[in-house]
């Protein structure tokens, strides 16, 4: 007895030093397979899809907690992280730019970061983050007053910290990095404020950077060496081509969500925020690349592609939305599902749009998309009125718009399961009074030029979490949900689809039926993805719960129909019980990562 469990002691810390160290290997391909959580979308593509099954539609009834776990202190905003799962830590980000690293299997604090946030931050949409990036030894996460941090997974010690941009002028950052061939990807937020959206890649153990892609037209890419000295890598697009004047150089496009990768084309795919100002008479032209998924080659900075969703955007249809790459009919493509209301599927290393199809019930600003052409048929007398025509200078006519500009779908990240084929997207129907008014640029100022305010369009329903046929462009099932649903969802090889709501229960459903078979009471709002992972024999699911985000602060007479739902800050852990999760037959095929 005593020699075995020496032997089994000696094995476990001979295990955890070879998987101590997260490499290129082990995020692309390896991690899900062995059960672990090492990036953003669970795959870098975002497909959020775990091949687990030991919790299956004939176990999920008997999920319950494992433990909790409270973020604590007086900052109890919007949670929206995603938390990540390696060599038995959780590393998960928290409001106002914190990160903790928990034991996975018990929720003991193994330790946690505070970033020191300055006065004036501009965070357009709550304090919220996202989730962090692993690579090497590092925890890597962005802060609200726009900087990149890396911390040593073991101990939370600093290791290095880079500026992406300044917070007085209007960048913040709330996205999930990505890790690609060693480099980390992050965007910028702020499009509210006029700043300019880029991608940038840094080298993920030292910070230095690789490449910056802006993604408005007109400016300057650069590329640097290992000395940071750098130079020119060639102009996004042509100058003033889709851009009238000056307003370029202030032309927002924001890649506020982060991106996704696909190894198999080498492509970073990013999608773009609105064009600013909201007012889009005052900058005639497509406004590339605003409300755009671009696709970058991650070796060399450049567009390799880029497919607008809805050019010369009136509406805020930041086309943010992740670009979740997957085959169909024995071609890789790329689903989206965009705030503007439309599902595309584009080819994922040619961009060519494949198909196009609402994926929500009411859609005014266009009839339908062209698939020939790639652009939206546009109904004129539903884009707001210029304030400089017919009406008094001041502002423009109003009209109803649908989606509000909170989207048919906005940061709450969809799913996508190989075993159905088909999309899990978290869908809102909602609409908006909205009118334009003149503006000009002003640093750190909100460059808007537009007013709204936000109306249901149902009695019962505003939120529907939807499994969308990305061929046929049918919706195969809906679950309903009286208020707006802003967390993300979770598929698995259980044939189940997870996600959370924010009256604070986390479901889950059959996959094939959208017939719900659990849900829990997380005691706030649930405004982030649920993950699974595998440890000693077992499997959980987890998900932060904590209300707020983008719908309270904006939602208008939305926001005022959920204004009774309580913020908080907790991550929920689940398994089954252990009778259920030993025996025979439970699924639990995948084999533990140690
Ligand atoms: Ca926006």
């Amino acid at each position: 007895m005593q020699v075995k469990l020496l032997t089994v002691l000696i094995g476990a810390a001979f295990a955890s030093a070879a998987h101590a160290v997260v490499t290129d290997a082990m995020i692309q391909s390896e991690a899900t397979a062995k059960g672990e959580v090492l990036t953003w979308g669970i795959n870098t593509q975002g497909q959020r899809y775990s091949p687990l099954k030991q919790v299956n539609t004939a176990t999920v009834g008997k999920l319950v907690p494992a433990w909790a776990f409270s973020f604590g202190g007086e900052k109890q905003r919007g949670q929206e992280s995603q938390p990540l799962i390696h060599d038995g830590r959780m590393f998960v980000t928290a409001s106002y730019s914190r990160l903790f690293a928990l034991d996975a299997a018990t929720g003991r604090k193994l330790w946690k970061y505070e970033h020191r946030l300055p006065e004036g931050i501009m965070p357009c949409c709550d304090v919220v983050n996202r989730g962090a990036a692993l690579y090497d030894n590092l925890v890597i996460f962005a802060t609200l007053d726009a900087q990149l941090v890396a911390l040593d997974q073991k101990t939370g010690d600093l290791v290095w910290k880079e500026k992406i941009d300044d917070y007085a002028a209007g960048y913040s950052a709330t996205a999930a990095p990505i890790v690609a061939n060693g480099l980390v990807l992050t965007g910028v937020s702020g499009g509210e404020f006029g700043v300019v959206g880029r991608v940038e890649a840094r080298n993920a153990k030292t910070g230095h950077l690789v490449w910056t892609r802006p993604t408005v037209e007109g400016h300057m890419g650069y590329a640097y060496d290992a000395d940071g000295n750098r130079k020119d890598n060639g102009v996004s697009g042509t100058p003033n081509k889709s851009w009238p004047g000056d307003l370029w150089k202030t032309g927002g496009a924001a890649t506020w969500l982060g991106g996704t990768y696909d190894p198999k084309t080498g492509l970073a795919y990013f999608g773009t925020g609105n064009p600013a100002p909201w007012n889009s008479h005052l900058r005639k032209g497509d406004n590339l690349f605003s409300c755009s998924t671009v696709a970058i080659d991650v070796k060399t900075g450049q567009i390799k592609w880029h497919y607008q969703n809805t050019p010369n955007d009136g509406w805020d249809f930041d086309g943010v939305n992740e670009f979740v790459t997957f085959e169909m009919d024995g071609r890789r493509v790329g689903g989206k599902a965009d705030r503007n209301g439309f599902f595309y599927v584009n080819d994922a290393v040619t961009g060519q749009l494949l198909n196009a199809f609402p994926f929500v019930r009411k859609v005014t600003w266009a009839s339908s998309i062209d698939l020939k052409t790639g652009k939206p048929n546009f109904v004129a007398e539903n884009r707001p009125g210029d304030p400089t025509g017919a009406g008094d200078g001041k502002k423009g006519s109003t009209i109803f718009a649908a989606p509000s500009f909170l989207g048919g779908k906005n940061q709450m990240p969809m799913a996508y399961s190989p075993d159905t084929r088909l999309f899990y997207v978290p869908a809102n129907e909602w609409g908006m009074d909205i009118w334009n008014e003149p503006v000009t640029y002003k640093k750190g100022a909100a460059y808007l030029g537009a007013g709204f305010t936000i109306k249901p369009t149902n009695d019962d329903h505003i939120g529907a979490l939807r499994a969308v046929d990305p061929k046929s462009g049918k919706i195969v099932w809906e679950v309903k949900n009286n208020a707006p649903l802003w967390g993300g969802v979770l598929t698995t090889g259980g044939n189940l689809v997870f996600w959370g709501t924010p009256e604070g229960h986390l479901k889950a459903a059959d996959a094939k039926t959208g017939k719900v078979l659990w849900q829990f009471q997380t005691g706030s709002g649930v405004v982030a993805p649920p993950v699974t992972w595998l440890h000693g024999g077992e499997q959980y699911v987890s998900v932060v719960s904590g209300w707020g985000g983008a719908v309270p602060l904006w939602g208008g007479e939305v926001a005022k129909k959920v204004n009774f739902l309580e913020q908080g800050g907790m991550v929920w852990v689940f398994k089954l019980p252990k009778a259920i999760s030993s025996a025979k037959g439970s699924g639990a095929k995948v084999a533990q990562a140690n």
